[in-house]
């Protein structure tokens, strides 16, 4: 084989081959195909000879029932070609990236990659979805050619969901031909990439295999209930929900032998690794008999049904009998209720005198002082390490920031005082922490070296996050506005669980002045999880439950006035919008000039489901939408078809599962953008501004619309009508679809006159109407129960 050098110039990636089609294999074959490419999903042959290729093809078929959704839009799934390793080898040829995610086990993946060599193309990347096993073990042997090709490009479970991918080459790789690969990831994959040494385990999966395995230990040691666990060893130390033996239980109980021999194996006999590593009886034989977690018949955790209901059941590890869970959260948490310092209450909890604060002790000292150990071996950057574990386990910090929360000196005086040999690292970072900031302000690390160096700035990624030490142009309690380069400003909003209330609209307001002042545009952003759930119906509850409904009413009229000031504003408004923007939340974004959204979009109108409809403008922009659709073709003409679209989007509070499908439903306009990688989106949204500039930037006018009137408002009485006979849906359901039909047909009672299609109503008309049936339901019992149930138990209630 000719050994050509790679360039940017002879580099693309459009065809992409997934070898394995399990549980990874299938998953990042998904993903590719969401990025755009055409994907070859290949397996062993199967015994079937009338199917060989059907390991792929069902595959295929769990990839349309996977929850959550591996695609994020149906249509994706004829990009992927199932196929086999017998028939389809010659196929590789065209591919631009081979991806094996088969078993793992070092003499399978050697025998692969004999038997795929052959037929690669001499610019063809493959590289290996491996947990554990080094570069360097997997190219034992190779040819030049193949070297040069290869590398790890480890992705985490779920791929779609999960941000982390990390890189690992062999000593020799050219990497600025890497760049090309890491690029295509970063941008269209929307990863966060992080360079790793050639180590088993890598970084995540090194730290995150000793936290589990630590904690399994310490509970059989001290006997703990792992419900109990489960709650000590998450939010306190801003882990994720599922704790330990949940997080098991999501993975596979058989991935704890495999993961945990392969690292025995591969580690030095002096690593700490040895001392923790165990795969006790109970668990061996649990995964023997099918309780391989929520993939098996269940786990640490199981769903019994009992009495006809579906009941959560725990497994007590000494006896091997589940019981059911008991909701309860140990009695020590009350510690973090405290107005102490967040210092204060984790360095309470975890010098109390209480059992369960005993094996917190036993489990978190060991973890910090694995991690202090690991820099350099994994990576010479403690910040690296964090964000593998922010990124890759979904920790809200790393190990290295929480030493930095605790106090470094703090630390090292408890580890000296339970007998933990200090690492030499933590002891330097006694004198000022792990972190710092230098006057620009540039965050900076502690390294080996005893110097702070800067921590490794990510392209395109404006960070405006409290770790980025920005200080924003101004701040309320309700958002900050920050100055984002190019004569642009970003406000953030900054509620508390991102709902929108009277503070979110004084931020907005503050910054439509400064901008107009001083700005050449606006782009408004959460640096949180999700965009906005909507208004805040808490306060909306208060406010109603003392009798103050004019105050509502003059907070939805305020919510309309802000919302419209920002669409007329003379400068462009852009949305930078991640995860949920439901009910004010989409309304908010959808009186925006443009959309830059996130793939993870999850944009709605939601408010019918707490007995409500869209008041601060949503009935009137949705329609908007769809006219525009209908305008440029995208939609059939007829009033009737512009009302259909919008009732049943807020009729049924359908929600996007995606940002592609955020398009479909007209929430996204034809011309707004999606960015794969959310680190991106507020300098994506910078140009999307930039953009709208250099073209002549006039705001909009308001525009009418031709409505159905009385007989569309006829048609979809009827259809309700129908749904309700079937027990499709309830009275309550009935008596706010029938307001609905009323403000979207134009034939709500208060309107100026009825709208009929020859003659076009102006929006202003439609968001006064949707004030009026907003403040008439809210005074429905059955409504008042919907918005209580919801602010009970986060679930709508169904009257
Ligand atoms: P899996 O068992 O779900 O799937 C493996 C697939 O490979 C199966 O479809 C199997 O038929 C196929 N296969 C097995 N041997 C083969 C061979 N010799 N040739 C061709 N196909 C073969 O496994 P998985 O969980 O998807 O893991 C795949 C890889 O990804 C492993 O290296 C694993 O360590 C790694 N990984 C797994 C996870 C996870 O959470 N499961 C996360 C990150 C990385």
């Amino acid at each position: 084989m000719k050994h050509t050098v790679k360039t940017v110039e002879n580099m693309t990636i459009n065809k992409v081959a997934v070898i394995g089609a399990g549980v990874m294999g299938s998953a990042i074959a998904a993903h590719l195909a969401n990025a755009g490419c055409q994907v070859l999903l290949l397996d062993q042959e199967s015994a079937d000879a009338d199917n060989p290729s059907a390991f792929a093809v069902s595959a295929l078929t769990r990839l349309q029932k996977q929850k959550p959704p591996a695609l994020m839009h149906k249509r994706f799934l004829k990009k992927i070609r199932p196929g086999n390793l017998r028939d389809h080898c010659q196929d590789l040829g065209q591919c631009d990236w081979v991806i094996e995610a088969i078993i793992e086990d070092l003499s399978a993946k050697q025998a692969l990659y004999d038997r795929i060599e052959p037929f690669l193309s001499e610019n063809c990347w493959v590289s290996s979805n491996t947990s554990t096993l080094p570069v360097a073990k997997l190219i034992e042997g190779r040819s030049a050619q193949f070297c040069q090709n290869f590398l790890i490009t480890h992705f985490f479970n779920p791929p779609r969901y999960m941000r982390l991918v990390e890189l690992i080459l062999p000593s020799h790789a050219q990497s600025e031909a890497v760049h090309v690969l890491s690029d295509f990831i970063t941008r269209k994959l929307g990863k966060t990439i992080i360079p790793c040494q050639d180590r088993p385990g890598f970084i995540a999966n090194r730290l995150g295999t000793f936290w589990l395995l630590t904690a399994l230990q310490q509970s059989l040691a001290h006997q703990m209930n792992l419900e109990q666990v489960d709650y000590l060893l998450s939010k306190p130390f801003g882990i994720p929900k599922t704790g330990v033996f949940g997080l098991m239980d999501l993975v596979g109980l058989d991935l704890i032998p495999l993961v945990g021999q392969s690292l025995a194996k591969l580690l030095p006999t002096t690593d700490a690794y040895h001392q923790i590593y165990q795969c006790p009886p109970m668990i061996q034989k649990m995964i023997e008999t099918g309780y391989t977690g929520r993939k098996g018949k269940g786990g640490f955790y199981r769903l019994q049904s009992i009495e006809g209901q579906k009941t959560k059941q725990v497994i007590d590890l000494q006896t091997g009998k589940y019981q059911n869970v008991s909701r309860q959260k140990p009695a020590s948490l009350a510690i973090f209720k405290r107005r102490q310092s967040p210092q204060q209450n984790l360095r309470d909890f975890l010098t109390g005198p209480t059992a369960d604060q005993g094996f917190c002790r036993d489990v978190i000292y060991p973890l910090l002082a694995y991690a202090a150990n690991l820099v350099p071996e994994v990576s010479e950057s403690p910040n690296d390490i964090d964000l593998a574990m922010r990124l890759g386990y979904g920790w809200e910090y790393g190990p290295f920031e929480l030493i930095d929360m605790l106090g470094a000196d703090w630390l090292c005086q408890q580890m000296a005082g339970q007998d933990i040999s200090v690492p030499p690292l933590l002891q330097q970072a006694a004198e000022a922490g792990f972190y710092r900031f230098s006057a620009v302000p540039e965050r900076q690390e502690l390294r080996v070296d005893a110097q702070y160096h800067p921590v490794r700035q990510m392209d395109r990624q404006i960070d405006l996050s409290p770790r980025s030490g920005r200080k924003p142009v101004q701040k309320w309690p309700g958002g900050s506005l920050w100055d984002v380069g190019d004569d642009l400003a970003c406000l953030t909003l900054e509620n508390p669980h991102a709902a929108l209330d009277q503070q979110s609209l004084t931020a907005i307001a503050a910054s439509l002045e400064i901008v107009g002042q001083t700005y050449r545009g606006l782009i408004i952003h959460q640096t949180g999880p999700n965009f906005s759930v909507g208004a805040n119906l808490g306060a909306a509850l208060f406010m109603y439950n003392l009798g103050l409904t004019p105050d509502i009413a003059d907070l939805i009229q305020a919510g309309q006035q802000m919302f419209l000031q920002l669409r007329h504003a003379p400068f462009p408004v852009i949305g930078a919008a991640s995860g949920m923007a439901l009910g004010g939340g989409c309304e908010l974004l959808m009186h925006m000039d443009g959309i830059q959204a996130h793939s993870e979009l999850y944009m709605g109108l939601v408010e019918t489901g707490v007995g409500l409809v869209p008041a601060w403008g949503g009935c009137a922009a949705l329609l908007e939408r769809w006219a525009e659709r209908q305008t440029a073709g995208l939609h059939p003409n007829g009033p009737i078809a512009l009302s259909q679209k919008p009732f049943e989007l807020i009729g049924m509070a359908q929600v996007s599962q995606s940002a592609w499908e955020a398009q479909d439903m007209g929430f996204l306009r034809p011309q707004d953008r999606i960015s794969a990688n959310r680190d991106h989106l507020i300098a994506d949204a910078k140009q999307y501004a930039l953009d709208l500039l250099a073209a002549g930037y006039q705001p909009p006018t308001d525009i009418s619309v031709s409505l159905a009137g009385s007989s569309g408002a006829a048609a979809l009485a009827l259809y309700l009508g129908g749904l309700l006979q079937q027990g499709k849906i309830t009275a309550h359901d009935h008596h706010i679809g029938t307001a609905l039909a009323h403000i979207l047909t134009g034939t709500s009672e208060d309107l100026d006159r009825s709208a009929d299609h020859l003659q076009p109503i102006q929006l202003t008309q439609i968001r006064e109407a949707e004030k009026d049936a907003f403040l008439q339901l809210l005074d429905h019992p059955a409504t008042l129960a919907r918005i209580e149930h919801m602010l009970a138990t986060s679930k709508p209630l169904r009257n």
